[in-house]
């Protein structure tokens, strides 16, 4: 039903050398990885040279962000068709990165995600809550109104080119990752509020994925829940023996 999906974010990491060895051996992997998804968001410096290096493979290539409007006055951004032009097929959209550092709020990441789709892009729709919020216990009421804002206008068709990744804040970057049982009573709650605002078949078909801390040692456990459908990994996909053993983390050989 829905195939396991790997994701490296690299955030503002690696040079297009370092970038384009590294997609050299993930091509070497890729015949090995057609029941599963694995996507790579390189900075955009390397996409082109990333997307030709892994062209025919099945490995998908995201940005980590992008601008809402088609073209014009906005120095230092770059539009979806320019990322589809760079042989992206995915866009990252409203990561906790671009929510705290660059204030983007969910009316902002309503119209990326709407432009994205507009243009023939994937869209990586991140939402999760803060440590405060969720010791206020209020995880998931920011969870729904990040979904509902962020999918305002959105139908059933486009949701089909969607993937969820919840990231709760206090886990990324931290070395502090989700309980296998906290992840999963969230991801639980998503597919259901998908199921209520969508219908069934689209919230089953929904890839969801947890990203925080996520690494070779716990990824497992967390596949083994049965709403978490992959990992968005930052610090550990970085290295490519760590990613490589994260794609296949049923295949330990
Ligand atoms: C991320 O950046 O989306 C992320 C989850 O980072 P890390 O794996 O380093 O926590």
């Amino acid at each position: 039903m829905r195939k396991p999906f790997i994701a490296g974010n690299w955030k503002m990491h690696k040079t297009i050398e370092e970038a384009v060895t590294f997609a050299r051996r993930l091509k070497e992997l890729a015949p090995r990885c057609t029941d599963r998804d694995v996507l790579v968001a390189p900075p955009f410096t390397a996409l082109s040279a990333m997307s030709e290096t892994l062209r025919g493979t099945g490995v998908h290539i995201a940005a980590q962000n992008m601008h809402e409007a088609p073209r014009g006055a906005f120095t230092g951004e770059v539009s979806a068709a320019m990322l589809a032009e760079a042989g992206c097929d995915y866009v990252i959209i409203g990561h906790s990165e671009r929510r705290t550092l660059f204030g983007e709020d969910d009316t902002r990441i309503n119209r990326k995600i709407v432009a994205a789709l507009e243009n023939g892009l994937k869209v990586i729709f991140c939402i999760g809550e803060t440590l405060e919020e969720r010791e206020a216990g209020l995880t998931t009421k920011v969870v729904e109104r990040q979904i509902k804002e962020g999918l305002k206008a959105l139908r059933n068709d486009d949701i089909r080119r969607l993937v969820i990744a919840y990231e709760p804040v206090w886990a990324i970057g931290t070395g502090k990752t989700a309980t296998p049982a906290q992840a999963e009573e969230v991801h639980a709650f998503i597919r259901g509020l998908m199921s209520r605002l969508y219908n069934e078949d689209t919230a089953n078909s929904l890839p969801i994925l947890y990203g925080g801390s996520v690494k070779p040692d716990n990824m497992a456990e967390l596949m083994a829940q049965p709403n978490v459908d992959g990992g968005l990994i930052g610090g550990a996909s970085l290295e490519f023996d760590s990613f490589s053993q994260m794609v296949m983390f049923d295949r330990l050989d």
